[in-house]
């Protein structure tokens, strides 16, 4: 009866490791496709959303990526990293596309400015909505929504990784660029009226291909590199000026908003 006891007893416990085995497999793959599923496993596929130019609107929601949210408080209280960049002259000067400039590119690429919450749904062109990612960050917009055409979201993810690898190339990094207005509807035009009655009239912000990024203000994602805000802002200008002079885009240098007032212009214009 003992020695019977003891091999039953090793049955009993090769048969528990292996249900063990069995269960720790199976809770593996169980995660392994629940992770697929995950934000940060579909935010991947943001940049590479391939929307047909002519096709009609639509609202293409994307992920929500948590981690690109966070960030330091502020920017650190001493710049011990200096960043060199091209000096292209005064940026209100180089940078002075007009409001008309602007508004012909935006009704080229553009959709036809929202009157009513029922031309939501009718839209001439799709728009994607911006989220924070490794390019840009963006802020909490209180006078406008984040959505853009394809082509405006394209060059604004192209902006943030050209000044990300030049920051980093030129001995930086641990900073993003910071977007604080995108799409003007009916809604945030009507906030916004009431703070400033002049800003909203024919504004390219009302239709999904324009963007502001700040010189002001850039998001810290780490302190180990102190960058001052003039040479971040430098390495931007030079960014902005490159896209610029290849056709990419209209530029404006807003003193009032402290930030550069970006415009996607049309291919082969
Ligand atoms: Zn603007």
């Amino acid at each position: 009866m003992k020695g019977l006891t003891y091999q039953e007893a090793r049955r009993v416990g090769r048969m528990s490791a292996t249900i063990a085995v069995v269960a720790v497999v199976v809770a593996i793959s169980w995660c392994l496709s629940g992770y697929a599923d995950s934000p940060a496993g579909t935010t991947k596929s943001l940049a590479s959303i391939a929307v047909p130019s002519g096709s009609s609107g639509a609202i293409l929601g994307a992920s929500k990526s948590m981690a690109y949210e966070a960030h330091l408080d502020s920017m650190p209280p001493v710049a011990t990293v200096r960043l060199k960049f091209e000096n292209i002259g005064n940026l209100g000067k180089v940078f002075n596309d007009s409001n008309y400039m602007h508004i012909c590119s935006a009704e080229a690429v553009g959709i036809s400015p929202i009157t009513s919450l029922k031309d939501s749904w009718q839209l001439r062109r799709p728009l994607v909505k911006v989220e924070s990612c490794r390019e840009y960050f963006i802020d909490e917009l209180t006078h406008s929504e984040p959505y853009l055409v394809p082509e405006a979201q394209l060059l604004l993810a192209e902006i943030g990784r050209q000044f990300n690898d030049t920051v980093q190339a030129r001995g930086g990094g641990g900073y993003r660029l910071k977007v604080t207005s995108v799409l003007r509807t009916p809604d945030s035009i009507k906030r916004l009226r009431r703070r400033n009655r002049n800003a909203v009239e024919m504004s390219a912000h009302q239709y999904g291909t324009t963007f502001d990024i700040s010189y002001s203000n850039f998001i810290c994602d780490r302190d180990d590199t102190p960058c001052r805000i003039d040479d971040l802002k430098g390495v931007l200008a030079e960014v902005l000026n490159g896209l610029r002079n290849q056709g990419r885009c209209y530029v404006k240098y807003e003193r009032k908003q402290s930030c550069f007032h970006i415009t996607v212009r049309p291919y082969n214009a």
